[in-house]
């Protein structure tokens, strides 16, 4: 039962971020009566804050990637499959730094 058909939660801005509330992970739904259930329509406010009080990301490397000079994209959940955090993209070499500062 995943999918934001049933679960509306899931398209909510602040699913992108941890619950700390329920220590739901950055993608899933909030759980409730004793983490039991997914909350299906909303997610904990303590997590609408936390997303709100994210703090913006770094520049990232302004000239662009250091190996092949492309710009680079800005990436709030890139998952490198050992790690899954912000990071910066290169558009041309996929060359990836993470995002310092959060
Ligand atoms: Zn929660
Ligand atoms: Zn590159």
């Amino acid at each position: 039962m995943t999918g934001t058909a049933d679960t509306p939660a899931l398209s909510l801005p602040a699913i992108a971020v941890a619950c700390p509330d329920c220590g739901a992970a950055p993608g899933f739904a909030c759980m409730s009566h004793g983490r039991t259930r997914p909350r299906r329509n909303d997610v904990h406010q303590a997590r609408t804050r936390a997303y709100q009080e994210q703090p913006e990301p770094d520049d990232g490397p302004v000239d662009g990637c250091p190996e092949c000079g492309q710009p680079c994209e800005y990436e709030p959940l890139y998952d490198s499959g050992t790690k899954e955090g912000p990071a910066w993209l290169c558009t041309g070499c996929r060359w990836r730094v993470w995002s310092v500062g959060i």
